[in-house]
């Protein structure tokens, strides 16, 4: 765009009167988002892409000032996308949002368990009901509006503001997150920052703290999976041997399950228990306070729930095993899958390691088959982090911010190298019991929490750009 249409460009956006903010009118340009089903295979699938191309018409057409002002590009030959927001000041280091468009479908035989369709786009009972209303349309449509509402205000970032919404996240990202970061490498963009899913407000989640809590995720758990091969002697099953190869790899299995990878309390979960000790009612508050002393009971207590136990230790799953070709026959070879979630400190040479002693003694081989490590934890103390915390107080008083290890994986984990800083969060509050709702059934937001999701981008977009961050050297 030249400097004169943009300045026309701009004084005509001036001219434009604020964006209408009823909740009712929001709902309802959100609902039209969760009824279009951007599910994932389907984009991969090369011969079924229409909805997400319909998705593209949706965001055009709904968002017509930040198709004007911003520059919208495809990046690769699927659906990402990445827009940019040229901010006025070239020395200001620019900072980047992270969505996705695509959405897990839904469990076959569960769709009849909906209190309205997963597609439907239905706004009723005082939600906004359908597929992705959490995961992640959230993010992307509100995130939108807040763009769409700052231009019609006239306003303009100082800092360049990336959105970067792939396509495929749920199956990996490779085509959408992976490719977008790798197109920002090749410009030589680097980030003071980037915002994605993980984290978000939850109530009661943490005994003795009363106030609400808003979890940012400051570090992401490493991912790999192994295979687990054992060979061995077949035979008729009339007359068996004591053992074969299918009795040996469950005999591993069983002692990977008991046997977990040592627990610590340490990175962004340490950060997280001090950051909530001042708000913890006692006893909590004394335990959270001497961590040096009741380190070992917290672990105790935090290994007795999934989740828990996830945040202070890497974790091993075995989620896949095959043997055995007929009911008569004895199995000459037996495989498994196990998949292990890294936490920060832990390496995949240790998770290898790990394995294989424990699969040696029964002559189960080992072999690594995807792998990367944990990301680098970023600050929790630092302006953006403190940025975020005031957006979130702002628009949700009394709520309590505090880093957390973000415990599966995002886009994020992509553009780790571009950016200093990496935070993980989403501005939805939900309750313990309603987390089933995200990928499960009913996933849902009230109409007053999808109103202050838009609020908090305002908010933060705008104290994001006034931060002090310059380029680094
Ligand atoms: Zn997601």
């Amino acid at each position: 765009m030249s400097s004169t249409s943009e300045r026309t460009a701009r004084s005509s956006r001036r001219q434009r009167r604020p964006a209408e903010r009823d909740p009712e009118v929001l709902a309802q340009r959100f609902a039209r988002a969760l009824a279009i089903p951007t599910i994932s295979e389907a984009e991969r699938d090369r011969a079924d892409r229409a909805s997400f191309d319909e998705f593209h018409s949706y965001l055009i057409e709904t968002f017509p000032l930040v198709h004007e002002a911003l520059r919208r590009e495809r990046i690769g030959d699927h659906h990402a996308l990445l827009f940019t927001w040229i901010g006025t000041d070239p020395a200001a280091e620019p900072w980047l949002l992270v969505s996705h468009q695509d959405v897990v479908g839904t469990e076959p035989g569960t769709e009849q368990d909906w209190s309205y369709p997963p597609f439907g786009g239905t706004v009723a009972d005082g939600f906004i009901w359908g597929r992705g209303a959490i995961d992640l349309k959230v993010s992307l449509v509100a995130a939108l509006e807040a763009a769409e509402h700052l231009i019609a205000c006239g306003f303009q970032p100082r800092r360049t503001v990336y959105f970067a919404f792939g396509a495929d996240e749920e199956v990996g990202g490779e085509c959408g997150g992976a490719l977008i970061a790798a197109e920002l490498r090749r410009r030589g963009v680097t980030l003071a920052f980037t915002l994605d899913e993980g984290g978000m407000v939850v109530e009661g989640a943490f005994p003795g703290v009363t106030s609400k809590v808003a979890y940012v995720g400051t570090a992401e758990k490493g991912y790999a999976t192994l295979q687990l091969t054992c060979r061995g002697e077949g035979g008729h099953s009339s007359m068996p041997a004591r053992e074969n190869a299918a009795t040996r790899l469950i005999r591993v299995l069983h002692r990977i399950n008991r046997t977990p990878m040592p627990a610590a309390l340490d990175g962004p979960t340490r950060e997280m228990l001090v950051r909530l000790a001042s708000h913890a009612r006692q006893p909590y508050g004394a335990l959270l306070r001497n961590l040096w002393l009741t380190a070992p009971l917290l672990i105790r207590q935090l290994t007795k729930t999934p989740v828990g136990n996830a945040s202070v230790r890497s974790t091993i799953a075995v989620t896949m095993a095959k043997f055995g070709v007929a009911e008569n026959v004895l199995p000459q070879f037996a495989e498994a899958t196990v998949n292990v979630r890294l936490k920060p400190g832990d390496q995949v040479v240790d998770a290898v390691a790990h394995l294989e002693r424990i699969a040696a003694p029964d002559g189960v081989d080992v072999t690594l088959i995807t792998a990367n490590d944990a990301t680098p934890i970023s600050a929790c103390d630092g302006e953006t982090f403190q940025t975020l915390a005031s957006a979130i107080a702002k628009v949700m008083p009394g709520v309590v911010t505090a880093p957390f290890l973000t415990i599966n994986g995002t886009d994020s984990h992509y553009f780790t190298d571009l950016a200093a800083n990496q935070y993980r969060f989403i501005p939805v509050s939900m309750k313990p019991e309603d987390l089933d709702r995200i990928h499960g059934v009913d996933e849902r937001i009230s109409i007053e929490d999808y109103e202050r999701a838009i609020q908090f981008y305002i908010e933060f977009i705008r104290l994001a750009d006034s931060g002090p961050q310059r380029m680094r050297r």
